[in-house]
C-alpha cells in the first residue's frame, strides 16, 4: 500500500488517451489499492489512473456505499440529464458547472478480469463520467459551460 501523487493539469499524462488493461496482475491490484488509499487521503468521490500518471483504463468511484473497482470500463447507457458544480483532485480549488447524464450505466472489469455492471444516479452518475472522460484525457473544465464563483460556491452548500 502507498499513496500516489496526484497530477494536476498541467501535466501530460492528464491529456492522453489511456491503454486497456491486459493483465490482471500484482501490479494493477497495487495500483487498485493505492488509488484506495490516495482517494480517501484526498477525501474525493473519484480516482482514475492517469491522475497518479499511469496511463491504464482503471477507475475508481464511491458511490456512497462501496469504492467500485472499474478496469476497461465501457459507458453502456444513460439517461436524463442533470446541471451542477463539479470538481477534480487534479484542478484543486476550482468547481464548475458542467452537464452530465442523470443515470449512468457502465460496464466493466473486475481487478481479476471478470465483467460485470454497476449503475448510478446523481453523484454517481456524474461520476462515472467525469472518471470515464479522464481515460481518454478529457477534463470537465474542458467541457463544462462556466467556472463557478466563490459566491455561487457557497449558495451550492
Ligand atoms: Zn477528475
Amino acid at each position: 500500500m502507498g499513496l500516489r501523487k496526484i497530477f494536476t493539469d498541467k501535466d501530460p499524462a492528464l491529456h492522453k488517451v489511456c491503454k486497456p488493461v491486459t493483465n490482471f496482475d500484482w501490479r494493477l491490484h497495487k495500483l487498485l489499492d493505492d488509488m484506495k488509499e490516495t482517494l480517501e487521503n484526498a477525501g474525493g468521490v473519484g480516482l482514475a489512473a492517469p491522475q497518479v500518471g499511469i496511463l491504464r483504463r482503471v477507475v475508481i468511484v464511491d458511490n456512497g456505499e462501496e469504492i467500485v473497482e472499474l478496469v476497461n470500463p465501457q459507458l453502456v447507457e444513460t439517461d436524463g440529464e442533470q446541471e451542477g458544480p463539479e470538481g477534480c483532485l487534479s484542478v484543486p480549488g476550482k468547481y464548475g458547472l458542467v452537464k452530465r447524464p442523470y443515470y449512468a450505466k457502465v460496464k466493466a472489469q473486475d481487478r481479476f478480469g471478470n465483467w460485470f455492471e454497476t449503475d448510478g444516479e446523481e453523484l454517481t452518475a456524474r461520476c462515472f463520467c467525469h472518471e470515464l472522460d479522464h481515460l481518454d484525457g478529457i477534463i470537465y473544465t474542458e467541457i463544462m459551460e462556466r467556472l463557478l464563483t466563490a459566491d455561487e460556491l457557497e449558495m451550492e452548500e
